[in-house]
């Protein structure tokens, strides 16, 4: 089993999208270890995109993930990282295949639903973001 994050991001919570996202993260056979529904701070969103903080999108990716609810959700399944960028779909949203998340829910190329960890390494950095080992451990089965 492999563990990684996603966040169901404001447009889709705003949007009632979150019950039917987690649903179709079910199907494809990820666990929910842990869940929380939270509006970022600034601070928040901008450490957490820090490695963004040169592109040009920068400032409006802050806004719009401080802009109300997201619910970060740790997820495990095998091959969890690779799957979940499978089953998430291209950050273009005009881009992503059809049935991915992002074709069913996403709005632009910024309002793209859900993030989704691009590593192994990466998603333990995320996972700790959100939740202490504490909770982690408390939710697996
Ligand atoms: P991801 O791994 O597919 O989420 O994509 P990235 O890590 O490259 O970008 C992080 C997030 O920044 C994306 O999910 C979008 O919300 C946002 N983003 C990426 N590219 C653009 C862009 O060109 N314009 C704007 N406004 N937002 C973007």
């Amino acid at each position: 089993m492999e563990a990684t994050l996603t966040i169901i991001k404001p447009d889709s919570v705003a949007a009632g999208n979150a019950g039917n996202i987690i649903a179709h993260l079910e199907r494809e056979g990820f666990k929910v270890t842990a869940v929380k529904k939270l509006t970022l701070s600034q601070a928040q969103a901008r450490a957490f995109y820090e490695v963004h903080k040169e592109r040009p999108f920068y400032d409006s990716l802050v806004e719009f993930m401080t802009s109300g609810p997201s619910m970060p959700v740790a997820l495990e399944r095998d091959n969890a990282v690779k799957h979940l960028r499978a089953v998430m779909g291209a950050t273009n949203p005009a881009e992503a295949d059809q049935g991915t998340i992002r074709s069913l829910y996403a709005t632009s190329i910024e309002a793209n639903a859900i993030h989704g960890s691009d590593s192994a390494e990466n998603a333990q950095i995320e996972l700790g973001f959100f939740f202490s080992r504490a909770e982690l451990l408390a939710g697996r089965g």
